[in-house]
């Protein structure tokens, strides 16, 4: 067995630089590329441990079976990639210009029942995904809901309005979630857009918040 060549393969000082170099310039470009695109973490991860985990994961996995990559190489990238993530969240902890600017801050999704368009537009960010959050915590329309907001690490925090304030909403689950064919004048709907509420005098109205013109009918249920 040729322990010298596992663990250092003749390495020069000079790639030792250069793998510290090709360290920090990947680590800034995985966060770079995370950030734009627009994706939240994912799972309760926050943009910074995925990056460390695709960072760590091949730098580990590769001198395992690859012969001409001695664990040297690997120690390298392992050290340098800690050292980068705690240097990072250092300055996250003492700057909250510098926490924003690489994790985003939290947006507001739901206001009053109402959908925020602005920011999801911004945000690259889909009602399918943030509606699919919202059913998980077992929202069944809009109404129920008072504020919502879109965290960093991509999970979502809910104030729901007591069973007294809620109002009508735009319905959440599929079945609900249908464009009408008809409108009853004594009847509340929904934008399928923004979640505004109106009584309709014909189907194709034009959103008075968005300027779209789907609607659903509304929904008034409380939570169970
Ligand atoms: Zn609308």
């Amino acid at each position: 067995m040729d322990f010298e060549k596992i663990f250092l393969n003749n390495t020069e000082l000079q790639f030792v630089w250069e793998i510290l170099l090709r360290c920090l310039v990947m680590y800034i470009l995985i966060i770079v590329f995370l950030r734009l695109s627009g994706k939240r973490g994912v799972r309760q991860l926050s943009i910074f441990e995925i990056t460390i985990i695709l960072s760590l994961g091949s730098a580990a996995g590769d001198p395992m079976f690859t012969e001409d990559i001695p664990i040297l190489h690997a120690f390298l990238v392992l050290f340098s990639i800690i050292v980068l993530y705690r240097t990072t969240t250092y300055f996250m902890m003492k700057s909250k210009k510098i926490e924003q600017l690489l994790e985003g801050k939290p947006i507001c999704i739901v206001e009053d029942g109402l959908l925020v368009t602005r920011d999801v537009k911004r945000e690259l960010f889909s009602h399918d995904e943030f509606f699919a959050e919202l059913r998980q915590q077992h929202v069944e329309h809009l109404g129920q809901v008072r504020v919502a907001l879109l965290e960093t690490n991509g999970s979502v925090s809910i104030l729901f309005y007591d069973d007294d304030e809620i109002k009508y909403g735009l319905p959440l689950f599929p079945k609900a979630y249908t464009e009408i064919a008809y409108c009853k004048p004594d009847s509340k709907y929904a934008c399928m857009h923004c979640g505004q509420i109106k009584h309709l005098q014909q189907i194709d109205e034009i959103c008075s918040r968005c300027g779209e013109q789907h609607w659903t009918l509304a929904m008034k249920t409380k939570r169970i």
